[in-house]
């Protein structure tokens, strides 16, 4: 079977790299959402915790059961509400003040400019009053930057807006609120956080999305994808591989199939433009859904070791890469 590696060197090299910009790492909470960005949600939850991160955040209930144990809090951005002792909800909307029960600690996402989810700028003092009178306990204030990534001030603007926000739900008299906006890209580019909390994904998985001006901080890949040797020929003059035939031997050839297709998460590109593995391999013909050809009979082959490189191939981003990839691949630990 295709397997994948985490290294726990690297993301604890990413951890404390981000530990450096945020003052500590009890600031950092993991997001582990969409099993941990395909890396897996227990083993990197588990590491996190060796670690010394307190907080995760997840996408639904049943990922923060999963991983209930390991840490102080878990915010959840969405789905049912389920009160839970450690757990937190992300409010996206007026509605969801109306819909989750009283008790449930929530944490107010604030739309200052991404018009994704949360409550509007005008919406915001009703918004805590209804959460007041619907008795839900507020422990957070929260909002998500749109264009952290990309050269431009929009960054600053958006900031300013959370700023404002702040200020309102002082006023309001919450206190005790946990205050967080940055993602990767904003605490990369960083350079006076404040704030209680930020809630990193990529940056702690190892890839840097941001352009090359802010390329300040080395991050290094957790996650190798492997593939097992399957079935190895020789391959003459003019014989074509796989579906299509769409790659034709130059030459007498000793090809082999590795384990690994588009069924577990694997792009399947275009075949006139082949993907390099990790070893510089070019993937011959067609990809299948549970077959790749290379030219070696090696037994197990590294396909990819650093999602950037290969999204850039794909034409899509690190995030997509590695959260494709089947949650039936096996995962270690190394
Ligand atoms: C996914 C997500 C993050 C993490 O973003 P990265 O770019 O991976 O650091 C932070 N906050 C929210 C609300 C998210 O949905």
């Amino acid at each position: 079977m295709a397997f994948i590696t985490l290294s726990r060197d690297n993301f604890y090299h990413n951890l404390n790299q981000i530990a450096l910009k945020t003052g500590s790492k009890e600031k950092i909470a993991i997001v582990l959402k969409d099993n941990a960005y395909g890396h897996g949600l227990e083993p990197m939850a588990k590491m996190a915790s060796e670690f010394g991160i307190q907080h995760a955040v997840v996408r639904n209930y049943l990922e923060a059961k999963e991983i209930e144990s390991l840490f102080e809090s878990i915010l959840i951005l969405g789905g049912e509400a389920v009160p839970g002792e450690r757990f937190s909800y992300a409010i996206n909307s007026l509605e969801d003040i109306a819909r989750i029960p009283a008790g449930t600690r929530v944490e107010l996402k604030v739309d200052t400019g991404m018009h994704r989810n949360g409550i509007a700028m005008n919406d915001l003092v009703p918004a805590l009053e209804r959460i007041r009178q619907k008795k839900l306990h507020l422990i957070g204030v929260m909002t998500h930057f749109r264009s952290a990534d990309v050269l431009s001030s929009e960054l600053f603007w958006q900031r300013k807006q959370f700023e404002r926000v702040k200020k309102i739900v002082a006023e309001a008299g919450f206190t005790q609120i946990r205050i967080h906006s940055h993602n990767s890209a904003a605490i990369l580019r960083s350079q006076d956080f404040n704030e209680d909390l930020v809630r990193v994904g990529i940056a702690a998985y190892g890839y840097n999305e941001l352009p090359k001006v802010f390329d300040n901080i080395e991050l290094k890949p957790v996650l190798g994808l492997y593939a097992k040797r399957v079935a190895t020929h020789i391959l003459k003059e003019g014989e074509r591989v796989g579906y299509g035939g769409a790659f034709t031997a130059p030459k007498e050839m000793r090809i082999t199939t590795y384990d690994l297709g588009y069924g577990d998460g694997w792009p399947r590109g275009d075949s006139d433009n082949p993907y390099l593995t990790a070893e510089g391999l070019p993937m011959l013909g067609r990809v299948s859904m549970d077959f790749v050809t290379l030219e070696t009979d090696a037994e197990e082959v590294c396909i990819m070791d650093h999602a950037q490189k290969a999204a850039c191939h794909f034409g899509t981003i690190s995030y997509e890469m590695t959260t494709a990839l089947s949650p039936n691949i096996e995962r270690s630990v190394i």
